[in-house]
C-alpha cells in the first residue's frame, strides 16, 4: 500500500488530489446557522489535518470529498457540509470553499481555479445517490465523474473504508492511490491489537446495540482474556442470565445467542452488578442505584452504577492492551454518564496500549472533559475498527493495497 508520503516524494506541487476524507462531525440542528459553531464534536476534522496540511505543503491542489450523515441521495441543507468547510478553514487557517454540487459543473469550475496549496471542499458526496448504490455501473459513473476532478487519489477516511462506495473504492480503481496518514495511524494500531497483543488483553464493549457487536464479540472471544460488557447491550446478557432487566433495552432475539457466547466464555465475560435506573430516558429522570439481580420491572437501566465501574477499574488496572468501544451508559444525559467517566479513566491509566474505538466514545472521552493524551489512539472509525477486529477485508483498505490502478 502506497503512501501519502509516497506521493509527497514522488512530487506533488501541482498536481490535483481526490482526498476522500472522514468529516462526519456531529452538528446541533439547532444552530445549524451558526457554521462551524453548529459542529458539537470536530475530532474528525482535526484527525484528518496532518494529511490535509501535508499535501498542502507540497504544493498539491486538494479537493476534498467526504460525507455527513444519511441524507437520501439528494441535496438536503441540513446535511450540508458548509459547517464543516467553516471549521476546516479555521483549522487550517485558510478558506476552504465549498462547491454547490459533488462532481457538476461548479465542481469542475472551481477545481479549476485552486492554485497551488488550495484546498476544496466538494458537497456531501451522499447527495448523490450513486455514492452508496450497490449498482457498480451507477457507482461508476460517479467514479468518473469524481476521478475526472484530479490526478491522484489518496484515501484518509478510516471511518468509511468499510464500505463500498464510489468516492471510497470505485475512484481507486480509477487513479493511481495512496494511503492517508490517519489511515496508516489506524491500521498500524488495529495490526497491533491483531497480533499477539501484549497480555492481559482486555476489551470493553458498551453502546446501544448488541446485535451490531455480537460479530466482533464472537471474534475477540477466542483472543481475549477479559470481556466487559456495559451500555445498553448487556441488558440482553443479563437476560440471558434470567435476569428481569425492567424497561431497559432489550434485544429478545438475541438472548440465546448472548446465553451461548456467556457459556462458552466462562468467566471472561464480566456483566455489570449494578446499574443506573430510571423511570424514563431523560434529565431530570428520578435515578436509582440498583443490583443488576433486583431491576424493578417499571424502571429501565440507564449507566452501569459504581460498584461495576469498580469491578471493570479492578480488571482493568493490570492489562496490557486495552480495546473499548461504546459508552458504559447514556452520558449524553449527565445524571448517566459516571459509569462511562469512571470505566474511561480507568482505560486511559493502564500501562500498556488503550485504544478507543467509535463515534460516540471518542465523543464522550472530549465531553466528560477526560484527557485525549492518556490514551495510545482514539479511532475516528467505529464500524470500520470493528469490521477489522472481526477479520473482515474491508473493500477502501483492499483497493488501496491492490497496487494497480490506471
Ligand atoms: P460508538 O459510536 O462508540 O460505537 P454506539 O453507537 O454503539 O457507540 O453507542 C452509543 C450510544 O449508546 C450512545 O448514544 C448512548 O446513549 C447509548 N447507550 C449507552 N448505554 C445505554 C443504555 N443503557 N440504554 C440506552 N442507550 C445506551
Ligand atoms: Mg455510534
Amino acid at each position: 500500500m502506497r503512501s501519502v508520503d509516497d506521493l509527497i516524494s514522488e512530487g506533488v506541487s501541482g498536481r490535483r488530489v481526490f482526498l476522500r476524507a472522514d468529516l462526519n462531525v456531529p452538528l446541533d440542528k439547532a444552530r445549524l446557522s451558526e457554521g462551524a459553531a453548529a459542529i458539537t464534536d470536530d475530532g474528525r476534522i482535526r484527525a484528518s489535518l496532518p494529511t490535509v496540511q501535508a499535501l498542502r505543503d507540497a504544493g498539491a491542489r486538494v479537493v476534498v470529498a467526504a460525507h455527513l450523515g444519511r441524507p437520501k441521495g439528494a441535496p438536503d441543507p441540513q446535511f450540508s457540509l458548509a459547517p464543516v468547510a467553516a471549521r476546516l478553514g479555521e483549522l487550517l487557517g485558510a478558506p476552504v470553499p465549498l462547491t454547490a454540487d459533488v462532481a457538476g459543473d461548479d465542481a469542475r469550475a472551481k477545481v479549476a481555479a485552486l492554485g497551488n496549496g488550495d484546498v476544496l471542499l466538494l458537497e456531501n458526496v451522499r447527495f448523490e445517490a450513486a455514492e452508496t448504490s450497490k449498482d457498480d455501473a451507477e457507482r461508476g459513473e460517479l467514479a468518473d465523474r469524481l476521478a475526472g476532478l484530479a490526478d491522484v487519489f489518496v484515501d484518509d477516511a478510516f471511518g468509511a473504508v468499510h464500505r463500498k462506495h464510489a468516492s471510497v473504492y470505485d475512484v481507486a480503481g480509477r487513479l493511481p492511490h495512496y494511503a492517508g496518514r490517519l489511515v496508516a495511524r489506524e491500521l498500524e494500531v488495529l495490526r497491533r491489537l491483531t497480533t499477539d497483543p501484549e497480555r492481559p488483553y482486555v476489551v470493553v464493549l458498551g453502546g446501544s446495540k448488541v446485535s451490531d457487536k455480537l460479530a466482533v464479540i464472537e471474534a475477540l472471544l477466542p483472543k481475549v482474556d477479559r470481556l466487559l460488557v456495559g451500555g445498553g447491550m448487556c441488558f440482553t446478557f443479563l437476560a440471558a442470565q434470567g435476569h428481569v432487566v425492567g424497561t431497559s433495552l432489550l434485544e429478545a432475539d438475541q438472548v440465546d445467542t448472548c446465553g451461548r457466547l456467556l457459556s462458552a466464555a466462562g468467566d471472561r465475560i464480566v456483566l455489570p452488578v449494578d446499574v443506573v435506573c430510571a423511570d424514563r430516558f431523560a434529565a431530570d429522570a428520578e435515578v436509582r442505584v440498583v443490583t443488576t439481580d433486583a431491576i424493578p420491572d417499571d424502571l429501565m437501566g440507564l449507566d452501569v452504577g459504581p460498584r461495576t465501574v469498580e469491578v471493570f477499574g479492578s480488571e482493568l488496572a493490570n492489562a496490557r492492551t486495552v480495546f473499548w468501544n461504546g459508552p458504559m451508559g447514556v452520558f449524553e444525559l449527565a445524571p448517566f454518564q459516571d459509569g462511562t467517566r469512571g470505566v474511561a479513566q480507568a482505560v486511559g491509566a493502564i500501562d500498556g496500549l488503550s485504544v478507543v474505538g467509535g463515534g460516540d466514545s471518542a465523543a464522550a472521552v472530549r465531553q466528560l472533559g477526560l484527557d485525549e493524551s492518556a490514551y495510545g489512539h482514539i479511532s475516528t472509525g467505529g464500524g470500520a475498527s470493528l469490521e477489522y477486529l472481526e477479520g473482515r477485508e474491508l473493500p477502501g483498505l483492499a483497493v488501496l493495497a491492490d497496487g494497480s490502478g490506471s
